[in-house]
């Protein structure tokens, strides 16, 4: 049954519930899923790729698949590998020619057949040496017999007998030449080869002849000998896969396309000055299926010709990088812990918990609501990370203590910084935390993609003698004119003021290099309001969201990490864009650390952010009044 799908196998109950962690699974570990044999099985998701893998075994097709990396594409080709059928496979032969030693003769015979053909070659060239030995011996007693007895000359008997060994020892290296080289060996026969070239450099992509050091003299190794297969002729009748293939040279690309379209490729020495490159085979089959992979800039830098090659005679698919998140789905990648764990040989089982954790793992790394990452490289490299912690303490089974353990273990170079630079402002009592301030907002960035940090924003306001400016430090100036931009537009609404004429000074305290500001703007427009109105900012909360002119609060990213940052600052509310919402995937920890609170509006900010009742008809009065819906587009205009 091609393309169906493979339920996983384990106790699950009848009546599933839609948020079970575990898909109704009821099982203690993972020993109790069983691991499907084939490898197109074991593939979580990438039900289209998976299809077309299928499809292409079955006729015989090229395969270019693009997508990020970890998502399966070496995994399917390599299961493409199983689905091929053995009955074609062969093995490959190189006899040396006598009448062109430089053009050695290649040989195809059935799988399984070529050991057997050079073991009756060295068995022949043993008997004819034992035969050599034997009469080297006889001949030399008779030298050594006449010398002695008949002419009564040691040395001369000796020195005789030194010349008749050599003569037959060098005589007996011609017998080597008759044993030809298996170059390609599928006796195992197990599955259809499976070629990883990627990276591959000329030679071992296309096959190579060592150089010869003794080219003459006797001591020549002959050349058929030194012939190397590449992994195209390797790949013969099964699959050769290449990733990144827009970092192969273009003269491989050439070569590859050649083989492809022939094929056949004959070898010969890739060093253009040994004695390897006077040599060349005659043709040798490539008959291989390519999966050539990368991601999109892989595409468009490849060989067109090569391009057009697999376009025209095969498929071209995307991977996905996240997959819906379905109580089936869960059951897959519980399923997906048990084939890491047993793929791995050395980890012991993982406890129900501990699989709910990764799963709940690939929830917040597919940082899109409703969805699983597949991004499983990475996620297997969770399972071993924790599979390790448990193996150091002798554990039976991988606790879900040790997958938290894990998953601190393995934070990016960016989280580890971000913890750092938290630690040590502690240290130094620059995060506030408590109590309220005038015109200091605490806000939140994203630094790298997974982690948040804390950042202040202090802004001043002062009567300017000319038209107003907004001075900012930092590379963070674009972001701060801005906002201000927005926050004055609603202020001019709502008051007299006109802080067009007035100097704002926005300072970004701290603020590092490779930190986002974009997600800055209700920050700073709260920080402006406190200032210009003298109202003081409870310090104890921090905030993230974008302004619109009309004082929407917009959705930003990474909500997640900032909320994590601000518990661990040690603030207890949070504001976030209501449209963000469904991104919040904090850990458990940090629930209980942080009250966060939804805004679609800036009134609603300033409600819980600010200090004590305005006074009446005060700007902060009058925006504090107003609901977002006053300020929607459609009624507004
Ligand atoms: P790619 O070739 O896309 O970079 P790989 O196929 O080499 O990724 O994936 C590396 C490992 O990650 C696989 O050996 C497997 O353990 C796991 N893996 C990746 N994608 C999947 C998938 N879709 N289903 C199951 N396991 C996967």
């Amino acid at each position: 049954d091609l393309g169906s799908d493979v339920e996983v196998e384990a106790d699950v109950a009848d009546d599933v519930d839609e948020d079970d962690l575990l898909g109704g699974l009821r099982i203690d570990s993972t020993s109790e899923i069983e691991v499907p044999d084939r490898l197109v099985d074991q593939v979580i998701g990438q039900e289209h790729a998976r299809d077309v893998v299928m499809k292409a075994a079955k006729q015989r097709r090229h395969v270019m698949m693009i997508g990020s990396p970890g998502t399966g594409k070496s995994m399917l080709a390599k299961a493409m590998s199983e689905l091929l059928p053995k009955e074609e496979l062969q093995d490959v032969l190189v006899y040396h020619n006598p009448d062109d030693g430089n053009n050695p003769k290649v040989r195809t015979v059935p799988a399984g057949k070529g050991e057997q053909i050079v073991e009756a070659h060295k068995e022949e060239a043993r008997k004819r040496n034992q035969m050599r030995s034997f009469l080297m011996w006889i001949i030399i007693a008779i030298v050594l017999g006449y010398s002695l007895i008949i002419a009564g000359q040691i040395l001369l008997g000796i020195l005789a007998a030194g010349v008749i060994y050599l003569a037959f020892r060098y005589g007996s290296r011609g017998s080597d030449a008759m044993i030809p080289n298996l170059i390609v060996n599928n006796a195992d026969g197990a599955a259809a080869p499976f070629q990883d070239a990627t990276g591959a450099h000329a030679g071992a992509l296309l096959g190579d002849v060592r150089h010869d050091p003794f080219q003459s003299g006797g001591m020549e190794t002959p050349s058929h000998d030194r012939v190397e297969p590449g992994a195209i002729h390797k790949a013969n009748k099964g699959v050769l896969f290449i990733d990144e293939i827009n970092t192969l040279d273009i003269r491989s690309q050439q070569h590859l396309m050649t083989a492809i379209q022939e094929g056949e490729f004959s070898i010969t020495g890739q060093s253009e000055r040994s004695s390897g490159a006077m040599v060349q085979t005659e043709p040798v089959p490539t008959d291989f299926i390519m999966i050539a992979a990368g991601n999109l800039d892989a595409m468009e830098n490849m060989h067109p010709a090569l391009r057009s090659r697999i376009k025209g005679y095969g498929y071209e698919v995307y991977m996905d990088d996240t997959i819906e998140d379905t109580p089936e789905m869960r059951r897959k990648y519980a399923r997906f812990v048990a084939q890491e764990v047993k793929k791995d040989g050395r980890l012991p089982e993982y406890s129900s918990e501990a699989i709910e954790e990764v799963i709940l793992e690939a929830r917040r790394r597919a940082g899109r609501k409703g969805h699983l990452t597949l991004e499983l490289r990475n996620l297997g490299g969770l399972v071993r990370v924790s599979g390790d912690i448990a193996r150091a303490e002798d554990a039976d089974v991988v606790t879900r203590a040790h997958v938290l353990q894990a998953k601190g273990r393995s934070r990016s170079i960016e989280q580890q910084l971000a913890d750092d630079y938290i630690e040590r402002r502690k240290d130094y009592e620059l995060q506030v935390a408590d109590g309220y301030q005038v015109g200091r907002v605490n806000g939140l960035a994203v630094m790298g993609e997974d982690s948040g940090i804390m950042m202040p924003v202090m802004a001043e306001v002062t009567p300017s003698q000319g038209p107003g400016e907004v001075i900012a430090t930092g590379k963070l100036q674009e972001i701060a004119m801005e906002a201000v931009q927005n926050v004055s537009a609603i202020i001019k609404k709502f008051s007299d003021e006109d802080i067009s004429q007035k100097d704002i000074h926005i300072q970004f305290v701290q603020s590092y290099e490779g930190v986002e500001g974009d997600s800055a703007s209700v920050t700073v427009a709260t920080a402006v309001i406190s200032a210009l109105e003298n109202v003081g900012v409870d310090q104890s909360l921090a905030m993230t969201g974008s302004l619109s002119v009309r004082g929407d609060v917009l959705p930003v990213g990474g909500v997640t990490h900032k909320i994590e940052a601000a518990a661990k600052s040690g603030c207890s509310k949070v504001i976030i864009p209501q449209a963000n919402m469904q991104d919040v995937m904090i850990e458990e920890e940090y629930e209980e650390m942080v009250e966060i609170i939804p805004v679609s509006h800036i009134s609603e900010v300033l409600d819980v952010a600010l200090e004590g009742e305005p006074e009446k008809d005060s700007l902060v009065d009058r925006l504090k009044s107003i609901t977002g819906s006053a300020f929607n587009p459609e009624q507004v205009s």
